[in-house]
């Protein structure tokens, strides 16, 4: 769309986009396919590594088949179609994806290193028409009354970039929304901390995702993703509040790691480089969206799950609201105000989903509560249907719901035949 050059010559865009990851590709691409002049900055060079689970849920594997890209994920990730719940208790859980999923198209999930996943995704941006600079850590926006002037540093040189609006696609990395005053350094987001390493020849079914509530420090929980060539990913994370700042993170995943059941599954295995660990947000209830003619998607939205730590779902699919947004806006007499109208759409996607996964993970992961769901839920289909998809984000969550009436409609299936 614009092709103009400022006075300076320097080059000025529809939208430049401050990071490459899920969300910020996943923005730039249908942005491009509107024909908007794209910029996709991004402080790192890919493909690079992103510690991560790796787990693409069905509704992500959705999300990438409507990007178009779903064959080139599909073949490098691993296909998983069962998920197996296991209690503080030990007991488990193990549901079928498709057996259970409303929808049943694309009803299954995949494992995908995202040093991988997010090379696909980025250079579909750019063979789409996005422009990518990499190795640009931006450091500052400034607001003008008709757009934005993004600030970077490429190696020690600093770098100036003109666009109508900027997207703010920087995942949990606080840094730039606390220097831009979207976050408030006295009060900053209590993320969840999580920790993964990758494992080869693991003793584990390859079509199975582990969840696990046993041998883990409550709050939290630890997986299993099969991945291709015989690899695994596991990992552990851990909730907001006193349990982390007692806890450290690798140590609860070695802790895990050697307990009876891990120690099983990792006994004939090699460990392929060391555990790594990062924050995940949550707090996408009281995050501030939109500023100016500035947005955020994906996790600087604080878009990740606190039930379940996903986010790559949630990332892809705020990218392609935000473009619809934007281009909608640009289309027609670039009016600023109705950004409001893109954090009214995120909120009524993701209100219900982050209010029930905020007081779950708040309030409903201990040994009482897990212990009598997964306890009926293996008894009762379903229970074990529901959970299922309400977990892998297929159905809504149950509004204004208490850790109490949780049980009390746990209890009922058990009545039923
Ligand atoms: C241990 C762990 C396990 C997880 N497991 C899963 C899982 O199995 N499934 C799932 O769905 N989700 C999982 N998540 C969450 C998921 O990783 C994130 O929600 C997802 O990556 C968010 O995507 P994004 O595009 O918003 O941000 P990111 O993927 O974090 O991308 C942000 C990009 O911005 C760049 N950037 C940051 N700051 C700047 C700057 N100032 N200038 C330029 N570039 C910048 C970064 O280099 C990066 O490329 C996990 C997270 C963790 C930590």
């Amino acid at each position: 769309m614009s092709n103009t050059n400022t006075s300076d010559n320097t080059p000025h865009y529809d939208v430049v986009i401050i990071g490459a990851g899920p969300a910020g590709s996943t923005t730039a691409t249908y942005l491009a396919r509107k024909n908007m002049k794209v910029l996709l900055l991004d402080s790192a060079r890919f493909p690079r590594n992103k510690i991560c689970g790796d787990g693409l849920p069905p509704r992500g594997v959705a999300a990438v088949d409507r990007l178009g890209v779903l064959d080139q994920v599909s073949a490098a990730g691993q296909h998983i179609d069962y998920f197996k719940l296991i209690a503080p208790s030990g007991k488990t859980m193990v549901s079928s994806i498709k057996e259970a999923a409303i929808e049943k198209k694309n009803a299954h999930m995949l494992a995908i290193p995202r040093m991988v996943l997010d090379d696909i995704l980025v250079k579909h941006a750019v063979a789409t028409g996005a422009e990518l600079i990499e190795g640009c850590k931006v450091v500052g926006i400034e607001d003008n009354p008709d757009g934005v002037v993004v600030k970077g540093i490429a190696g020690r040189e600093p770098q100036e970039f003109h666009a109508k609006y900027a997207v703010i696609a920087t995942g949990a990395s606080m840094g730039l929304l606390k220097n831009l005053g979207f976050l408030d350094k006295n009060d900053m987001p209590k993320p969840i901390i999580a920790a993964r390493a990758y494992f080869e020849n693991a003793d584990h079914d390859s079509s199975v995702f582990n969840f696990h509530f046993n041998e883990v420090t409550l709050p939290g929980y630890g997986w299993v993703f099969p991945l291709k060539d015989n690899k695994v990913n596991v990992g552990v994370g851990i909730m907001p509040g006193k349990s982390i700042q007692k806890h450290n993170i690798k140590s609860l995943f070695y802790d895990f790691a050697k307990r009876p059941y891990m120690k099983q599954v990792l006994s004939g295995a090699t460990q392929l480089a060391e555990v790594q660990s990062y924050p995940i947000r949550t707090d996408f209830l009281t995050a501030t969206v939109y500023r100016h003619r500035s947005l955020l998607v994906g996790e600087a939205a604080g878009l990740g799950n606190a039930l379940t730590g996903e986010g790559i779902d949630y990332a892809i699919e705020s990218g392609e609201i935000a473009a619809e947004h934007l281009s909608e806006i640009l289309a027609n007499g670039d009016n600023p105000d109705k950004l409001a109208n893109y954090a009214l759409a995120l909120d009524q996607k993701y209100a219900a989903i982050f209010n029930f996964s905020n007081r779950m993970a708040a309030r409903g992961l201990n040994s009482v509560m897990l212990n009598c769901t997964i306890w009926v839920a293996a008894k009762r289909d379903s229970l074990r249907m529901s959970l299922t998809n309400i977990v892998l984000g297929l159905q809504e969550p149950p509004a204004n719901i208490s850790t109490g009436k949780v049980l009390m409609k746990v209890f009922k299936h058990l009545r039923r035949k």
